[in-house]
Formats: C-alpha cells, structure tokens, sequence
C-alpha cells in the first residue's frame, strides 16, 4: 500500500538541524572510485566526513560534516529566518520523517493519512 505521511508540529529552534552538511552521493560510482566501503571510508575520515547511511534501492550514499551553520545564533535562532537569504532547503526542512529520523527533539512529526473509504 502506497503511504503518504503528513507533517504536524512546528519549529521550535533547538538548532539541531543547522549542525551538520548532509551530502548525497552515488553509490555504485563512488564505491567503484574508491575501491571498496572500508577505502572510501578511510578516505572521507581524514577529511572528518562521516559517512552515516545508504540506500540500496535508490544506490545511494549519505555523508554528514561537522560543520555549523554560520548563521545559526547562540540562542540557537536562525539569523536568516523569514528573509530571502534563508536556504530553500531549510525552508523545507524536514520534508520526510527519515530527515529528522537522528533528530529526536525536532518539533515536527509525520503521521501516515490512512485512506478513506466511502
Ligand atoms: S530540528 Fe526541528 S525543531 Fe529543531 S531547529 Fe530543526 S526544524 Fe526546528
Ligand atoms: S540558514 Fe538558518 S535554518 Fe538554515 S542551517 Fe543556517 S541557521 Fe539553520
């Protein structure tokens, strides 16, 4: 059955989302540059890049970056909220419940929409 999720809740600034840079990367092309798992692995540790998940059926690679935000604010507000200087994709954070799946304080929340029968 084909599940659509709906996204309740709201943001309440704990910053926690504004910690890391999340990259996407092929997997097959990237394991075949690299080797194999382990050397692309030792690869990215000396760069202090983690790689935190894939996806077989989508042959995808995640990586995540230590890297703060600079426009996060030390009361964990977002310099840029509500301005057009603010990134698309923080504007649409969290768009599925694997975004904030490391994230267990986020404000929001997905709940399935159950189908309705007449
Ligand atoms: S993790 Fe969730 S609650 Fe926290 S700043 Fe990001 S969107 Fe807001
Ligand atoms: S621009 Fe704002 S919401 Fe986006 S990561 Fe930076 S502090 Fe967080």
């Amino acid at each position: 059955m084909n599940q659509f999720m709906k996204r309740e809740g709201e943001c309440h600034s704990c910053g926690e989302c504004c910690q890391t840079v999340n990259i996407t990367v092929v997997k097959d092309v990237t394991l075949q540059q690299h080797g194999n798992l382990e050397e692309l692995q030792r690869y990215l540790s000396y760069r202090g890049i983690n790689l935190v998940g894939s996806n077989e059926k989508r042959n995808e690679l995640y990586y995540s970056m230590d890297i703060p935000c600079t426009e996060l604010m030390p009361d964990k507000r977002c310099r840029v909220h509500d301005t057009e200087e603010k990134p698309l994709i923080c504007n649409r954070f969290p768009e599925s419940k694997e975004g904030i799946e490391d994230i267990k304080n986020c404000g929001f929340r997905f709940t399935p929409i159950l189908p309705r029968y007449p």
